[in-house]
Formats: structure tokens, C-alpha cells, sequence
């Protein structure tokens, strides 16, 4: 193995990459294909973050002062400097997360397609003015920035969901401090280089590597105002009080079980190709992945079949591959996590329609951390296989009689995230979208994640908070509303009592 392959990551503060001078340790990043340790991330301390902070809010006044069209600007540049580093960053991807490499290229896309939206700063944030509140009285709401935003990002999306926040954020003026997950940290490194070569400000953007402690230090420290977190339900819960106890703005994305409802007059190729992208697309690990079908009438008996096969025929290795379809999951741990809600699952009476366990093969490296494609039939909404997040390549199927039964069954669920239907009938989809309790829908889409320019809308324990990720959302959370009230005496169009109208 060579020096560089085991090089310990370091933070980036205040312009420039330093040590984590407070790491109480640090954590090997491996490929999950292969086991490699790619790199060691350190877990920093409270002094790294301080040190990130510090930097962040003496940042403050001088990027504030930077017009709009300016930090604009600096956003296009990202932009195209993103763009030539894209398949460096898939790769990255790909060999820290194990998705294929298709399917990072389509998550680096999406994540410079954040920055394309962020850089419509100049129109998102401005406010509005009404003339003449009362006579001669004008009233004008303007955006001014939070202050120092902090995110915490989960393992599942290492380039987007970092940017899901960090452009819209110091678009708006403010200073940022990311703490990326401890598993997936490469990423964001290459990410960070191109912020650099962009010559913000030092402090404007802040990168602090670690886990746990790093977060508890966001939640409690003075010196951030906001707080931005996407991860799973509980640490979403802990990171939303949290960050209330101390007075922060937050918003806290978690955890998800997404239903498809297949309705017997769907397109059954085209709606298998939809659910098998969804539910087996990187590796099941999605919080809008489809996990649980629900079969309306006949449609259980169309699908199941095809479904099953194309499934089975899934190309299982390392996503370095280019004819990989399906990679492996995070961990050897999380395989085996995800392997006991499937033998659960059948003690509680549900039936194996494919069995992805033990998979293996010439492509799969015994050492990865591999698990096929699996599908779960027979399964009722009690069971814990329909109730909880297994977030791995595992699809439950639930068969229902009526579209009316469907919609129950998928209202039940405590997630709230995304949902799909399937079908060409224009008045299921109407009724469908009008009753579902999800914030996400797609209509004969199988992941309906909503582009740049629109918010990432998930609904109960999916998201904790007001306003959501990204589109003018994002503006929204990014800026504080200030609302001025004024007049000139010497205007000469008289003056009015504010208070009473004339
Ligand atoms: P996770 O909750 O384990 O970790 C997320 C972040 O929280 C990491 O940065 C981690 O360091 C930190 N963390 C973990 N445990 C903590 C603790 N006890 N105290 C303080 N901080 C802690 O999530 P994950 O496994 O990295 O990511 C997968 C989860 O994220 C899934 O549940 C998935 O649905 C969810 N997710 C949700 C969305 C969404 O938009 N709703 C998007 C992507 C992922």
C-alpha cells in the first residue's frame, strides 16, 4: 500500500488545509468493494470546530460586503471548475460509497446542478416593497444572511447533499462550516480543492472531518446560527432539539420508507425497468428509494414475475465496473444489518420471491461488502420489513385490493418522504396526489427527487423543521427577513398617521 493511499485527511480553516489538531482518533475510509482503507479521516475535537467557527464568523462582514452579482459570479466559476473535476468526483464516489459509477456521475450532476441554482441569487433573494402602507408610508421586506451555517451530511450522497446547503448558503451571504459523514469524507476533499481554487474569503467555506463529537459541538456552539443536518431519523430528532435548545434555525432531514403503488393498468416493462432503478439503484441506499410495492388487484400477478426476473439478472460487483448494476452496500456491517430485517421478515411469515444473500460470483470480491438484489413477497403492513427503514437493496411486496386500501396502507407508515404510483389513469393520479401523505410523489417515476430548483419536501419523520432543502426553500432558510417602514417629512406629499389609516 502506498504512503499516499493511507494519508490522514485534513480539515480546511480559515483558507487552508491544517491537521485536526483536537482528533481524539481516526476512523479508516474503505472501499466497500474491495475492503481497501483508502485514507484515515480524523475524528476532530471541539478546538477544530472552534477553530472553524472562529473562522466562519470573522468571515462574516467581508463576504456580506461582496455584492450579490459578485457572489454570484464566484458560483459560475464553481460551477465550471466542478465540471472539469466531475469524473475525478464520481470516482471518488463510487469508491468510498461503492455506487456504480453511472450512477455517481448522475449524483455529481445533480450536485453542480445545486450550484446552477444557486447562482440565480440576485433574483431568489430579493425581497418585495408595497408603496404607501399609509400615506407617504412605504413598506419593504429585504434578505439579509443568517450568519455561520453548519451542515452534517449523511454517507449515502457524498457529493450532493453537502450541496444541497453550502451554495445556497454563502450565495446568501453567509459563512459555512460541513461536517461530511466519517465514512464517506474523499469526496468533499476534491470539492473543497475547487473552493479553494475559487478564492473566496478565507473562512467562508470551512470543512471539519469527524463524527459524533463534531456534531454535538455544532449543536451547543454560540457561534453558529444555523444549523442543517440530512441523516437518519433519530440523530435527526437529537440534532433538531438540539439545535432548538440553543436558539439555532434548523432543519433536519431523516430517514425513510418510500412506497410504489403498482395499479393494474400500469405499463408493466416500463414500470419494472422504474421499480428495479428505484429499490436496487445504489444498493437500496436512498431516502428516495422505493422499498415497499404495494400491488393493487391484478397488478400482483403481472408484475411479480417480470419483476423477479429482471432483478435476478442485475450485474452484482464492484461499481468501478462499468457493466456493474448493482454495487455493494456501505459496510460489511450494514450487509449484515440489512440480512437480519430479511430473516426477520420471513419468521414473521413473509415469502422469498429472490434471494440476493450470499451472493457471489468472479466480479464480487469476497472481501466486499455484497448483497443482491432480494425481494420479500406476502409481506403485511405490520410486519417490521414494512414498518422500518432497511435501507439496503431489499423491495417488500404488499398486496392490496382497492386503491383505497393502498393509500391506508401508505398513509400508516410514520415516513413521509417519497411515493410513486403507476398507472395511466389520470383519476387515480388525481386522487392519489390529493390523499398521500408523503412530500414527494411521482407519477410513473420511481424516484422522484425533485431538481435544484425545487425543495426536497420530505413530510412527518422524515423531516423535522419549517422550510426545506434547496430551490427558493433554501433562500428562505438561508436569509432573515427584515421588514423596514418608512417616510420623509420633507418629501412634500404630506404625511399621514401610521397607525390610523387616512
Ligand atoms: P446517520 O444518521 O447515521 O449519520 C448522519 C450524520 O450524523 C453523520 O455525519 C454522522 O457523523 C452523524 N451522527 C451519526 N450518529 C450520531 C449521533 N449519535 N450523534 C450525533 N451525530 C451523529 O445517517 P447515515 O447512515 O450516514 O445516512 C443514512 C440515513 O440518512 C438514512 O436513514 C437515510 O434515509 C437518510 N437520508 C435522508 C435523506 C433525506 O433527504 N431525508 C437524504 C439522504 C439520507
Amino acid at each position: 500500500m502506498t504512503a499516499t493511499a493511507t494519508r490522514t485527511l485534513e480539515n480546511y480553516i480559515a483558507g487552508a488545509w491544517v491537521p485536526a489538531a483536537g482528533a481524539s482518533g481516526t476512523l479508516d475510509v474503505t472501499n466497500p468493494a474491495t475492503a481497501e482503507v483508502l485514507a484515515k479521516v480524523p475524528l476532530s475535537g471541539r478546538s477544530d470546530l472552534d477553530a472553524a467557527v472562529s473562522a466562519a464568523r470573522a468571515a462574516l462582514p467581508q463576504w456580506r460586503a461582496v455584492s450579490t452579482i459578485a457572489r454570484a459570479r464566484k458560483l459560475f466559476e464553481l460551477r465550471e471548475r466542478l465540471v472539469a473535476r466531475s469524473e475525478e468526483m464520481a470516482r471518488a464516489v463510487t469508491s468510498e460509497m461503492g455506487k456504480t459509477i453511472a450512477d455517481a456521475r448522475a449524483e455529481v450532476a445533480r450536485m453542480i446542478e445545486m450550484v446552477e441554482a444557486a447562482t440565480a441569487i440576485p433574483t431568489t433573494m430579493q425581497g418585495r416593497v408595497l408603496e404607501d402602507v399609509s400615506r407617504n408610508i412605504d413598506a419593504e421586506m429585504i434578505r439579509q444572511p443568517v450568519g455561520v451555517c453548519a451542515a452534517i451530511a449523511p454517507f449515502n450522497f457524498p457529493a450532493m447533499v453537502p450541496f444541497w446547503f453550502l451554495p445556497f448558503a454563502i450565495a446568501c451571504g453567509n459563512t459555512f462550516v460541513l461536517k461530511p459523514s466519517e465514512q464517506v469524507p474523499l469526496t468533499q476533499q476534491i470539492a473543497f480543492e475547487v473552493l479553494h481554487e475559487i478564492g473566496l474569503p478565507a473562512g467562508v467555506v470551512n470543512l471539519v472531518n469527524g463524527g459524533r463529537e463534531v456534531v454535538e459541538g455544532i449543536l451547543e456552539h454560540p457561534g453558529i446560527d444555523a444549523v442543517s443536518f440530512v441523516g437518519s431519523a433519530p440523530v435527526a430528532k437529537l440534532v433538531y432539539e438540539g439545535a432548538a435548545r440553543t436558539g439555532k434555525r434548523v432543519q433536519a432531514l431523516g430517514g425513510a420508507k418510500n412506497h410504489m403503488v403498482v395499479m393494474p393498468d400500469a405499463v408493466i416493462d416500463q414500470t419494472v425497468d422504474a421499480i428495479v432503478a428505484s429499490a436496487f439503484g445504489a444498493a437500496g441506499q436512498r431516502c428516495m428509494a422505493g422499498s415497499v410495492i404495494v400491488t393493487v388487484g391484478e397488478a400482483h400477478e403481472r408484475l411479480l414475475t417480470p419483476l423477479t426476473q429482471a432483478a435476478a439478472a442485475l450485474r452484482v460487483g464492484d461499481g468501478l465496473d462499468e457493466r456493474t448494476q448493482l454495487g455493494p452496500v456501505i459496510s460489511c456491517a450494514a450487509r449484515d444489518r440489512i440480512g437480519g430485517y430479511v430473516e426477520r421478515a420471513l419468521a414473521q411469515g413473509a415469502r422469498l420471491a429472490l434471494d440476493g444473500r450470499g451472493v457471489s460470483g468472479e466480479d464480487i470480491d469476497p472481501e466486499g461488502a455484497f448483497l443482491g438484489a432480494t425481494i420479500v413477497d406476502g409481506v403485511t403492513p405490520e410486519m417490521e420489513i414494512a414498518r422500518e427503514e432497511v435501507f439496503g437493496p431489499v423491495l417488500a411486496i404488499i398486496h392490496a385490493a382497492t386503491l383505497d386500501e393502498a393509500i391506508a396502507i401508505v398513509n400508516a407508515s410514520r415516513f413521509g418522504n417519497g411515493t410513486s404510483i403507476f398507472t395511466e389513469s389520470g383519476a387515480s393520479v388525481r386522487r392519489y396526489r390529493h390523499e398521500v401523505q408523503a412530500g414527494m410523489v411521482g407519477v410513473n417515476i420511481g424516484v422522484a427527487a425533485p431538481v435544484a430548483f425545487f425543495p426536497f419536501s420530505g413530510w412527518k419523520d422524515s423531516f423535522l423543521g419549517d422550510v426545506h432543502a434547496h430551490g427558493t426553500d433554501g433562500v428562505e432558510f438561508f436569509t432573515r427577513k427584515k421588514t423596514v417602514t418608512s417616510r420623509y417629512f420633507s418629501s412634500g406629499q404630506g404625511s399621514g398617521s401610521y397607525f390610523v389609516e387616512s
